[in-house]
């Protein structure tokens, strides 16, 4: 197979290759990375590739290959770990020990890892070949991946739009092929949004799914890690590696983890046949004020297609989403002005003189974070000050309760929910900088489902403008494995669709070594 056809694999296809010996963890690798080499200045989806790394660790993958063939047809199959030989990117706020980790953010310039987080661990057990570090919103606040202090990211559908946020990077690396899965985090709709608005698939765990160990932290009971895939199995496979209960995270759940991929079926037939007798939900709240009216009619066609293949689908009710992002941006800030306080210029990263213990603080600080972080921490410190902290944070977290109260509701009812993952396609760069309300409504149809620590899929359902347009479904608490079911139920309603072999319109331009980077086309459009 020629290098550019390995990148338009799936995953679990890679994996097949892999252990039928037809195409080696080195030729992978290396054609992944001579595509972020050539394309990805373009897009500047990533933060550092490591080829090194990449390559030594593809290497070891081939040498086990080699070692179970020459044990026998058996040592090929079950016993060989499942990434074995598999590319994957990480968003910049996962730390690999000996590596650089910023959070998109300059007050992390210098700052070395001591430690591997625990999905690092999970990855390099499983044999992944970590090709290196995407781009994102600094400290993952924000919804275009514009407040990176490393530029803007593209978006390979239209260079001149943004690619959703804040796992912008590692969305639009998968959308381009320069990777084929891709580690997202997701406070308020960063994995879901930027899948949606890229036409990749991002799953929201449910809270506690995933070790929080050894990421940087935003708003710690909201944050949840999670795969990007360009299809429903690839995001099912990645999640069953990184998922489990892990001691360094009090809050990872101790639950047993399913076999997600095995669960979903090859054959088309048989996973359409899952829908039959499914009772979905389709809340009438998500459907918000600003949406956009192509968004609304792919989610109300894709409806209508499951409908068709034997699924029931109701109307429910879930009344507190109206306060979800009013109530997100108390609690959500508030964690992140605690979590951040730790940046002072001593311990992590940067560090500014201005010749007092008290002028190196403010310096660092001043100079190191950027004007979205500053306003989180503004607001968070705000809400949770003395004389304060009744009426926004308590109060915030008692609206929480009855958000998720409504969802407890619904799924007495209905088996999962199916909504929107954003009320609009991918938008054009700037448009929404400088009003953050505009930027915050970006996950409108997303952020309730952090607040209620649920579960949340997206998937592609369509073009509306010639721009991807993401269906989501919500489940139950632990309930990933019935997301992926409907979603590759839904891939295989859909697999003969005519937008499904539409390919990223602005493709063919990453590859010419013409096109500017985001950051220059902005400068140029100025
Ligand atoms: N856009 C939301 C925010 O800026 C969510 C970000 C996220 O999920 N990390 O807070």
């Amino acid at each position: 197979m020629s290098p550019p056809g390995l990148t338009r694999l799936h995953a679990y296809e890679m994996a097949a290759h892999l252990r039928a010996g037809d195409v080696s963890a080195r030729e992978l690798a290396e054609a992944h990375l001579d595509r972020i080499e050539r394309e990805g200045g373009a897009l500047n989806a990533w933060f550092s590739a490591d080829p090194e790394g990449a390559l030594a660790a593809a290497d070891h993958a081939d040498e086990r290959f080699d070692s179970a063939r020459r044990a026998g047809a058996e040592g090929v199959g079950g016993i060989l770990p499942a990434l074995l030989g598999i590319p994957i990117a990480i968003k910049d706020l996962v730390l690999q020990k000996g590596r650089p980790a910023t959070a998109g953010s300059r007050i992390l310039e210098g700052f070395v890892s001591p430690y591997d987080a625990h999905i690092v661990e999970r990855l390099t057990e499983s044999g992944a070949v970590i090709v290196g570090r995407t781009n994102m919103d600094e400290f993952a606040m924000g919804s275009s991946t514009e407040f990176c202090a490393w530029g803007p990211v593209a978006n390979p559908w239209d260079l001149g739009r943004v690619p959703g946020g804040s796992s912008g990077g590692s969305a639009a690396a998968v959308a381009a092929y320069q990777v084929p899965l891709a580690i997202g985090t997701d406070t308020g709709g960063s994995i879901r949004q930027p899948a949606a608005l890229t036409g990749t698939v991002g799953l929201k765990p449910t809270y506690g799914r995933v070790s929080r160990y050894g990421i940087v932290a935003f708003a710690s009971s909201l944050d949840q890690i999670g795969p990007f895939g360009r299809d429903v199995r690839d995001a099912a496979l990645l999640l069953g590696v990184i998922a489990g209960r892990d001691e360094r995270d009090s809050t990872s759940g101790p639950l047993a983890v399913p076999d997600y991929l095995g669960q979903l079926s090859a054959d088309d037939g048989e996973a359409a046949a899952s829908l039959r007798g499914v009772r979905l939900g389709l809340p009438r709240q998500y459907f918000v004020a600003g949406m956009e009216a192509g968004v609304e009619a792919r989610v109300r066609e894709a409806v209508s297609a499951l409908v068709d293949a034997g699924a029931e689908v109701v109307d429910v009710d879930l009344p507190h989403t109206d306060y979800g992002l009013a109530t997100y941006y108390i609690v959500a800030p508030a964690e992140a002005s605690a979590n951040l306080a730790r940046y002072d210029g001593v311990r992590f990263g940067r560090h500014d003189d201005a010749g007092s213990v008290l002028g190196d603080y403010l310096a660092t600080r001043g100079a190191g974070f950027g004007a979205e972080v500053k306003r989180r921490i503004m607001l968070g410190t705000y809400a949770l000050s003395a004389g304060y902290y009744d009426a926004y944070y308590l109060k915030a977290q008692k609206v929480r309760t009855l958000i998720k109260a409504d969802f407890d509701r619904a799924f007495q009812q209905v088996d999962a929910l199916v909504a929107p993952t954003s009320p609009t396609v991918a938008f054009p760069f700037g448009a929404r900088l400088t009003d953050p309300v505009a930027m915050y409504l970006s996950d409108a149809c997303t952020l309730p489902v952090n607040m209620a620590g649920l579960p949340g899929l997206s998937v592609p359902c369509g073009l509306s403008d010639g721009l991807p347009v993401g269906l989501q479904f919500i489940g139950a608490a632990w309930d990933e494995a019935r997301l992926f079911r409907l979603g590759r139920a839904y891939e295989a309603i859909t697999a003969s669709a005519d937008w499904r072999a539409v390919e990223p319109t602005d493709l063919a331009l990453l590859a010419d070594p013409s096109t500017p980077t985001p950051a220059e086309r902005i400068r140029r459009a100025a």
